[in-house]
């Protein structure tokens, strides 16, 4: 799993503004990903985050469905289709 966040993308608000999903929610927190971000922001200035900070803020899941969702449900929810489009690099 950890493996497969380093490969995901970090979405920035710049990305967020550019892709029109200012206002967005994430579809499993109902969060809005602004504020998603802000936590990421938050926790990466902090000595001892709550959370690791590269399970905190929002990724793109550009190989599979393109939908925007926290890295912190994607590690908590093994349903998601996380898996990469290519199975031999799942496997390792
Ligand atoms: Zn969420």
């Amino acid at each position: 799993m950890q493996i497969l966040f380093r490969g995901l993308p970090t979405i920035t608000e710049t990305d967020l503004i550019a892709d029109s999903k200012h206002d967005a929610v994430c579809p499993i927190c109902y969060n809005t990903f602004v504020a998603i971000i802000a936590e990421e922001e938050t926790s990466r200035a902090m000595d001892s985050p709550a959370h690791p900070v590269e399970e905190l803020g929002v990724t793109k899941l550009e190989r599979t469905c393109g939908h925007l969702f926290c890295r912190k449900e994607l590690s908590e929810t093994p349903f998601l289709p996380v898996r990469p489009a290519n199975p031999s690099v799942a496997a390792s």
